[in-house]
């Protein structure tokens, strides 16, 4: 990978697995401008995993709206943006298991969701309930 700052060739200078969020943080420092930033390895869930909607439409699953709809439940919170992302990973983790064919129902993770933020926060599951579950078949 090329340098942000100076498009240069970088090496590695640290590794760490990040075992919750099924991710791998990279330390890289640059040669040429001496530049150090951090890169993320994460699974491609949209080029990996179809998501059926209530119409029976398939489409690419998208971490984006899934943390937009946790986002949008909890965004009265005083750190809702943290506390979104940190719940659309654990639903993600959570949601594999239930993947056949590599696809996943809309039922199946607005269940999953709701269980998720029930044991976050009651308001915020309550939330969530009313702007999913009523358009749930
Ligand atoms: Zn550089």
């Amino acid at each position: 990978m090329n340098c942000i700052y100076c498009g240069s060739a970088t090496e590695v200078t640290n590794s760490r697995p990040q075992k919750r969020a099924n991710q791998v943080w990279r330390r890289r420092h640059c040669k040429y401008c001496g530049a150090t930033f951090t890169t993320a390895e994460a699974p491609d869930y949209s080029r990996s995993v179809t998501f059926q909607g209530h119409s029976g439409a398939l489409e690419p699953f998208s971490r984006e709206k899934l943390f937009l709809s946790i986002y949008e439940a909890c965004r009265h919170q005083k750190h809702a943006t943290e506390a979104a992302t940190a719940l659309t990973d654990t639903v993600i983790t959570k949601l594999l298991p239930y993947l056949r064919d590599a696809t996943i129902q809309r039922s199946e993770v607005v269940l999953i969701t709701q269980r998720i933020l029930a044991h976050y926060d009651h308001f915020v599951a309550a939330t969530y309930t009313a702007h999913h579950a009523t358009t749930q078949k």
